[in-house]
């Protein structure tokens, strides 16, 4: 059986969905009952894949909003629960989505491996990010040649670029896909400068040296709400990549010539009976999901019962190559701008 964890995406959106789920008590309760909350497993599902393999599974609502997200204990109970809860219901692999895979990491959750008279076993979980990276590298592949811009000549800016999703696609971008240049952006220089080395090329730059160099964007950093970008310095056309978690690109950068496509998200090839991608604000909440819950279903699917992405810069191209396998033959699709030809996938 796969799992998934997620939250919703407001403290406002969570509480409307507690009322439509009959749980009216939590629904009338401030942030301080919603703190207390314990997690919920609110859906069962069974999926039957594009190879005919069938395979049940269940969503975890982590009861966690991010509101709370700069109470740091709180957070990280909301995680720890919810993981306790996911393998008490003898789940094989569990999918940790939006947030609570970031709190995971930069909470250093490793250390909290005992729950109550639980000892998480790791090998249970995963964060999905090898899919993911694999998604974006995709889109990229698809999307750039539909704009006109040949990959093969272009300037891919990675927002992120030493992170686990960002240093995967940096990889990919470089020894698969064969882009012209790498510019590589990230706070920290240590870091980039050992991607660099790794990778036998990129330019590191800052965010705004960066931005009007390229043809596309990935962004695969949690930026600041208040990040601003100034339109009329950017290439066009160009190609955004918004891999980010919320994502709230296409508002800030609303211009002519340049296409915001959500990033990590794939589609199935039918209809999946659930509702729990309505929290997630799909388009199409019955079909497209984000690519890191699609990993612990393809995880199911091939009966690889593994934690596959675990910790930091782990993603290999072999990994990558994996799941990306699974994901095409599962019946995935990776998202596509609307409206345009698109490279053979
Ligand atoms: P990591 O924490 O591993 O990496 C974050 C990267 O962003 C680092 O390179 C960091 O470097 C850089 N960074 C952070 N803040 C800034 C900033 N202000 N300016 C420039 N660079 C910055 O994160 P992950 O790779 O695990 O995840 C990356 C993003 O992808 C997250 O937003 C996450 O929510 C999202 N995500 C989306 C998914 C989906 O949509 N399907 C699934 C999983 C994750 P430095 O600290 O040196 O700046």
């Amino acid at each position: 059986m796969f799992g998934l964890i997620g939250h919703s995406t407001s403290f406002e959106a969570a509480r409307r969905k507690a009322s439509e789920l009959g749980f009216d008590h939590i629904a009338e309760g401030d942030l301080d009952v919603w703190c207390s909350a314990p997690p919920q497993l609110v859906e069962h599902v069974e999926v039957t894949s594009a190879t005919g393999r069938t395979i049940q599974g269940a969503y975890i609502d982590s009861c966690f909003v991010p509101e709370m997200l700069s109470r740091f204990k709180t957070a990280r109970r909301k995680v720890l629960n919810a993981m306790e809860l996911a393998q008490k219901k003898g789940i094989d692999i569990t999918a940790l989505g939006g947030f609570t895979s970031i709190i995971f990491e930069n909470f250093n959750l490793l250390q909290h491996q005992h729950v109550r008279s639980t000892t998480l076993a790791w090998e249970r979980f995963t964060t999905g990010n090898t899919h993911t990276a694999w998604v974006i590298c995709r889109q990229v592949e698809n999307n750039a040649p539909a704009l006109g811009i040949d990959l093969k000549k272009a300037s891919v800016a990675v927002v992120g670029a030493t992170g686990d999703i960002g240093s995967a696609v940096c990889r990919w971008l470089s020894s698969r896909t064969g882009v012209a240049e790498l510019l590589l952006v990230a706070r920290q220089q240590k870091p980039l400068e050992e991607l660099r080395e790794e990778l036998g090329g990129g330019r590191i730059l800052s965010l705004e040296d960066a931005l009007p160099e390229a043809d596309v964007v990935v962004w695969v950093a949690s930026m600041p709400r208040t990040l601003e970008i100034d339109t009329s310095r950017l290439k066009t056309p160009c190609l955004m990549i918004d891999g980010g978690y919320p994502k709230n690109l296409d508002a800030r950068v609303a211009a002519k010539g340049i296409h915001v496509l959500k990033g990590g998200i794939v589609e199935f090839f039918t209809d999946i009976g659930w509702s729990m991608m309505e929290i997630a604000e799909m388009e199409k909440p019955q079909r497209q999901m984000f690519a890191c819950f699609a990993e612990a279903m393809l995880l199911e699917f091939e009966s690889h019962h593994t934690n596959f992405s675990w910790g930091r810069n782990n993603i290999t191209l072999e990994k990558m190559d994996f799941i990306g396998g699974a994901s095409v033959r599962h019946g995935f699709t990776t998202l596509n701008l609307q409206g345009l030809p698109q490279a053979a996938v």
